[in-house]
């Protein structure tokens, strides 16, 4: 058994590390503070060769996998969760229409993907339809050449970001009746609505997609008709829920290097109190979810990049870690004392950054629901 990453992997965390504190580092206040997603970072990612992790050569991406994909969100969440939701979502959608797309809507849409030219997404959440999937609105009616969209997605990263979305909506009734579509930014009756203003995770774009009589034509279907729902659930069980998990790892990174930072500097009774067992237990405590954390998370990767079932693990990873990070954000911001609730000190974040992580992907609830299902089967 091997703990050592693979050294491609190795080399997406230095560079992917490089870029975080060189690029990334310095307009985490200014998202802080005007809650938008900087213009210039899609094309910048795109540079770095982030964006094509997990896409293969002949469409623009490097394919190097789910393991280095999972180190460069967690790498680039430690410097900003922000980015890595934004990242990871973005691999949901090459992903999908790498795993699920034809040859021709391979070739029309992931090469400028990987390239920044704008972020991917996946729209499946709705208002009646987040956890409770089949409860979702929308739907798609065939017409000749095509089908008609309505309905609205809520909560969906990088919305006003993306050129090209991948949607679902219902064709029909039941599992079988919800499928996968493309739609163009553009295209009449499609429209990115409200963006909305978090508790944390502040310059990830997050908002509504509208379809009001929206045609889309017939090649944009993603895979069948009726394929929906299974892509839905893959898109996120395997991509989705992991993806979370690592930005959720690059938090809890973040509150250990903080801890150990605040707890080495400050001073009490004449001394650092990194040297009071109080503080030493709190940091013990964030190592162990750290390491615990990162060994689910890179698990279940290695499983997806080795054709095994992943999903429960996947959501194992995710259930965990954003919990995990919970935890490790709270004993951080408590290890700063007064500080810690400070907002020039960047604990505050986390722990904001962190609450968010917990629904985004899926809830702690269904993630158990999931884990169940398997444990006891
Ligand atoms: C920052 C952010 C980014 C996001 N980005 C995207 C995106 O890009 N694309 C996208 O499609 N979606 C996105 N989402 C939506 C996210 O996937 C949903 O929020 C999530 O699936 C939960 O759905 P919900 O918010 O509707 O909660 P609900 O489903 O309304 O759940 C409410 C509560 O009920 C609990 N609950 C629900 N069902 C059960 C059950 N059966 N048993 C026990 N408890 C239950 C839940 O755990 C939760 O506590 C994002 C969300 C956030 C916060």
């Amino acid at each position: 058994m091997d703990f050592d990453l693979p050294r491609e992997v190795r080399l997406v965390r230095r560079a992917v590390r490089e870029f975080a504190d060189a690029t990334v580092a310095p307009l985490v206040e200014q998202m802080e503070q005007r809650d938008e997603f900087p213009a210039t970072l899609a094309r910048s990612l795109g540079d770095l060769g982030v964006l094509g992790l997990v896409t293969p050569a002949e469409y623009g991406g490097s394919n190097l996998g789910h393991l280095a994909r999972t180190v460069a969100v967690e790498e680039v969440s430690r410097v900003s969760a922000a980015v890595g939701i934004s990242l990871q979502v973005h691999h949901m959608a090459t992903a999908a229409l790498g795993e699920f797309g034809s040859d021709a809507q391979k070739a029309k849409y992931l090469p400028a993907l990987c390239r920044g030219d704008s972020l991917g997404t996946c729209a499946i959440t709705e208002p009646t339809g987040g956890s409770d999937l089949l409860g979702m609105t929308s739907t798609a009616r065939a017409v000749g050449d095509g089908y008609v969209l309505n309905g609205r997605k809520c909560f969906i990263t990088n919305c006003h970001l993306s050129e090209a979305v991948v949607t679902v909506a219902k064709t029909g009734e039941g599992p079988k009746g919800i499928s996968a579509f493309i739609v163009e930014k553009g295209t009449p009756g499609f429209a990115a609505g409200r963006h909305e203003h978090k508790l944390g995770l502040r310059g990830a774009d997050t908002g509504e997609l509208v379809f009001r009589d929206c045609h889309v034509p017939r090649e944009n279907l993603l895979g069948n008709e009726g394929d929906g729902m299974t892509i839905a659930l893959k898109t996120i069980g395997e991509g989705g829920r992991p993806g979370m998990a690592a930005t959720s790892l690059g938090i809890l990174q973040a509150c250990y290097d903080e801890s150990v930072r605040f707890a080495k500097e400050r001073t009490l009774y004449g001394r650092p109190i990194a040297q009071l067992q109080a503080i030493q237990w709190g940091v013990a405590e964030i190592f162990a979810e750290l390491q615990a954390s990162r060994w689910l998370c890179y698990h279940a990767s290695w499983l997806k990049d080795s054709g095994r079932d992943c999903g429960v693990e996947s959501t194992l990873a995710k259930m965990y870690v954003s919990e995990a990070a919970v935890n490790a954000a709270k004993k951080a911001v408590e290890i700063h004392g007064a500080c810690g609730a400070m907002m020039e000190y960047a604990v505050q974040r986390l722990f904001r950054d962190a609450m968010v992580c917990v629904s985004a992907g899926g809830t702690t609830e269904i993630g158990k629901l999931v884990v169940a299902r398997a444990a006891l089967a």
